[in-house]
């Protein structure tokens, strides 16, 4: 090491213990974590999001400092907090008499770039280190599907379960399919009773109190005496494994169920954790391939585990892939053209929609939804309502509390509004109230009919899905995995159709009454 100090930052979602800046020791490296309204401000944010970010950050710092190392910590309301990473570090390094920068790759582009930018004009010399937190390269995914179209997670899957070998049974995959998801995705039946979710009772008060004093816009509600997410490693790998030794065994069977009974189901709710990179993703697939090869306790099928590792070995490394192989243009891809705004209910779940009201209450009042609760229902809805990609990122973005950009706006732009006209999913992900009546009991208590199109307490997904069926034809017909849609529409009789597009139009004009 050289003579002199050096500065390095960590951001909010780089928490990660294990680094091997850490390993060493020494009084010539100052740690810098900071909380700033610049990262508060970028979307309307839930208050737990902001709470546990912040929570996490300061227990982050409190055990490095624990372990020896220097930490300067810049809490938001301090004094002396520019608000801007780049007049923060500017400030420190002239105070501190720092001779050398150095910060960890950004996972955001926004980030990536004003730090590249703010490197290049300090007077002193910079270095970008690995998160070591990620499986695959940032350009990797770009390189797999080089000259083709499309983006087959499949493909790109398979070659991750080779690669790092997981799963495998002497070069084929064990149990000797590569995908279950047949046998998985059931509607939940009650049979196997709603596990228990391991909530901690973290105590935030003086972080929200500090957030409403600093008058941070934010949104959604919280017990400042008990945040249930996960704020220090220890709590993380106790999550992970509560979830691998109780849940897991039940994952792929009722990974798509919905329930107004439970929001959380069998789900991991490891996401915080792994995108704050709490928790490493090697480390809880090896976690959840343990507890499978494990004689201890119920036994989990390899359909529950393949399940799951598709999720985190496949998906989330092809998002991130994606994502840095279309940046910044991916950001304002809006391949229909939508522009209605995103109605209001979304803020406050004040709809008669029962499952859109159970959904966004839910996601207000944990700052968690699952995956076919953010895809087949808030964003099933938006996408049929014609609303704008950006108005349907921004509240994706802001009201989850594992929303980092990076994962966020591929899933929220590309899977699930298709706004990237099909990069990511092999079809727009729509589906009339017949989906949601038979994956959930949502329908059960409605004010609306789930198996009428028009008329009377006609269900609104009906009609809207026939009417951007209808919009849609071309692209729909021209798509095996969808063409059946259209070719139900064109047998359907013209004055049912009529009808339904009226329906449809009406409902249309009245987004923020239904
Ligand atoms: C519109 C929309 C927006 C989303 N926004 C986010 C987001 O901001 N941040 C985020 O982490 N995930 C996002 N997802 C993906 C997924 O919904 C969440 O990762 C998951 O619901 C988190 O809950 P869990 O930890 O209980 O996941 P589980 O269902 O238990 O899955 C295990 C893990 O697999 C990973 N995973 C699962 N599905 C995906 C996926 N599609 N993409 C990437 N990783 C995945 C996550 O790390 C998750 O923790 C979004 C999905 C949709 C449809
Ligand atoms: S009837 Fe329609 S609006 Fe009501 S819960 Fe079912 S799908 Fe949702």
């Amino acid at each position: 090491m050289q003579n002199g100090i050096t500065l390095r930052l960590i951001l909010g979602d780089q928490l990660n213990s294990l680094h091997s800046w850490f390993r060493r020791v020494s009084q010539d490296i100052v740690y810098t974590l900071m909380e700033v309204r610049q990262e508060t401000d970028v979307v309307t944010p839930h208050i737990q999001k902001v709470a546990g970010f912040f929570s996490a950050m300061r227990h982050f710092a409190d055990d490095l400092a624990r372990k020896g190392h220097r930490v300067l910590y810049l809490r938001l309301d301090d004094p002396h907090n520019e608000q801007s990473f780049d007049d923060n570090l500017i400030r420190l390094i002239r105070e501190l008499a720092i001779t050398r920068f150095e910060y960890m790759q950004p996972d955001d582009y926004r980030l990536d770039v004003q730090l590249a930018r703010l490197a290049s004009r300090l007077s002193v010399p910079s270095a970008v280190a690995d998160t070591e937190h990620f499986l695959t390269t940032r350009d990797q995914v770009a390189r797999h599907f080089r000259g083709k179209q499309r983006y087959l997670m499949e493909s790109f899957y398979r070659q991750m379960r080779r690669r790092h070998d997981i799963l495998m049974d002497n070069g084929a995959p064990a149990g000797g399919k590569w995908n279950y998801d047949q046998s998985n995705r059931r509607r939940y039946d009650g049979k196997v009773p709603l596990p228990e979710i391991p909530a901690f009772d973290n105590d935030v008060s003086d972080i929200v109190a500090m957030i409403h004093r600093c008058r941070v816009p934010t949104f959604g509600r919280i017990d400042p005496k008990k945040l249930i997410w996960p704020v220090t490693r220890d709590q993380a790998l106790r999550q992970l494994h509560a979830f691998v030794d109780h849940r897991l065994r039940h994952f792929g069977t009722y990974q798509d169920a919905m329930t107004a009974q439970n929001g959380f189901l069998f789900h991991s709710l490891l996401s915080f954790a792994l995108n704050t990179k709490m928790l490493h993703p090697l480390e809880v697939i090896q976690a959840a391939i343990d507890r499978g090869g494990s004689n201890s306790g119920e036994p989990v099928g390899i359909e529950q585990l393949e399940g799951f590792v598709r999720q985190i070995l496949g998906w989330r490394e092809y998002m991130r892939g994606i994502y840095w192989a279309h940046m910044p243009a991916y950001a304002s891809m809006n391949h229909f053209g939508h522009r209605t705004g995103l109605p209001g209910f979304y803020w406050s779940g004040d709809t008669r929609m029962n499952c859109l009201r159970r959904v966004i209450c839910q996601s207000l009042e944990h700052a968690y939804a699952h995956h076919i609760q953010r895809l087949m229902v808030t964003g099933n809805f938006a996408l049929l309502a014609g609303i704008h990609p950006d108005d349907v990122d921004r509240w994706y973005l802001g009201v989850y509390m594992d929303a980092v950009q990076w994962v966020e706006i591929v899933n929220t732009r590309g899977m699930s509004q298709y706004a990237d006209g099909g990069l990511v999913a092999t079809k727009p992900y729509i589906s009339s109230a017949n989906y949601i009546h038979k994956m959930s009991d949502y329908c059960d208590a409605c004010h609306y009919h789930w198996q009428k199109p028009a008329g009377e307490r006609a269900c609104p997904f009906n009609s809207l899905y026939w009417a951007f069926v209808h919009r849609h034809r071309r692209l729909l017909a021209g798509n095996p995995r969808v063409a059946m849609m259209v070719r139900t529409w064109d047998r359907m009789q013209a004055r049912k159709r009529e009808d339904v597009l009226a329906q449809a139009e009406a409902y249309q004009a009245a987004l923020e009454e239904l």
